[in-house]
């Protein structure tokens, strides 16, 4: 085991030789977190280093979430330096979960720009005056000698909570139950007919977007969207699949908008296997998929 510079953050790292058939060492960067590099990995060539947060914040976002160590080759480095930027909103978002887990307020370290995707220390300053002036966060930034804004955080305010908890669980006070399936005349029966009236008897709005009902000068994209941006509930319906349920649905669980995934029996096999790995509601015939889906919509409220 050595003490070197990671060749990602230039923090402090360990660096223990792996196995020559790998032909990688194993680096556990403070910052960064472990990841195998590949021997002929090199960062020298790069003049600019502007992006290289990404891949320090790619590879965290592994270890963290993922639970994954991974590989990093020249290869890898390239595709993850040009992956696009997290928006600001995303980075926000990011930090307000950061400050809403912190168990020791005053031990804040450098890590919450790399776990937040931050570019650097301003972007970092910027956001956080920004939740400091909306009243999300309690506690004034000190700026140190070093440059680096320091923040006093004191705690999240009512207004901060409730947005942690909206992030969570977005849309909270919307009526709009947005349903995608396969435009069929049998399944435009069960759905725009006996799921329709169900949702409404219950005090909702029943939202579909397709060619009928938008107007001409719209795109029926941007309606999809700004309609499931807006909906408490997602109802995904995988039977005689339509590709786009399944943008919607991905779409939804970006958002993190509760999904109710269902499929009409004899269907479920059919499925792409990423949404097999969800629970869904298998169903038998109107009645039954009516009943299902009210009582989820119930649990998830
Ligand atoms: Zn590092």
């Amino acid at each position: 085991m050595n003490m070197q510079e990671c060749k990602i953050c230039n923090n402090n790292a360990q660096h223990h030789a792996y196995s020559t058939e790998k032909d990688s060492q194993v680096v556990d960067c403070s910052y960064c977190g472990k990841y195998y590099l590949m021997h002929l990995f090199e960062t020298d060539i790069y003049n600019d280093k502007s992006n290289f947060y990404k891949v320090s914040s790619w590879i965290r976002e592994q270890n963290d979430e993922f639970h994954i160590n991974p590989e990093i080759s020249q290869e890898v480095f390239e595709d993850k330096l040009n992956m696009r930027d997290k928006r600001i909103k995303e980075k926000f978002d990011l930090m307000m979960q950061y400050f809403s887990n912190a168990t020791n307020r005053f031990q804040l370290d450098k890590k919450i720009l790399v776990k937040c995707w931050m570019k650097n220390e301003n972007e970092f300053a910027k956001l956080y005056q920004k939740a400091v002036d909306t009243i999300l966060l309690d506690g004034p930034l000190i700026k140190m000698l070093s440059g680096f804004s320091y923040p006093i955080f004191l705690g999240l305010t009512f207004d901060g909570l409730e947005y942690i908890e909206n992030l969570a669980n977005p849309n909270q006070s919307s009526k709009n139950i947005f349903v995608a399936f396969n435009f069929e005349d049998n399944l435009k029966e069960v759905f725009n007919v006996h799921v329709k009236s169900a949702i409404e008897e219950n005090g909702f709005n029943y939202v579909v977007v397709n060619q009928d009902n938008v107007e001409h000068n719209k795109s029926i994209n941007d309606e999809i969207i700004v309609k499931l941006k807006s909906s408490r509930i997602v109802i995904a319906d995988f039977t005689n699949h339509r590709p786009s349920v399944y943008f919607e649905a991905g779409f939804a669980m970006g958002m993190n908008i509760p999904i109710i995934w269902t499929c009409q029996e004899g269907h479920d096999q059919d499925m792409s296997f990423d949404t097999r790995q969800f629970p869904h509601i298998i169903w038998k015939d109107k009645d039954d998929l009516v009943k299902q889906v009210m009582d989820r919509i119930k649990v998830i409220l």
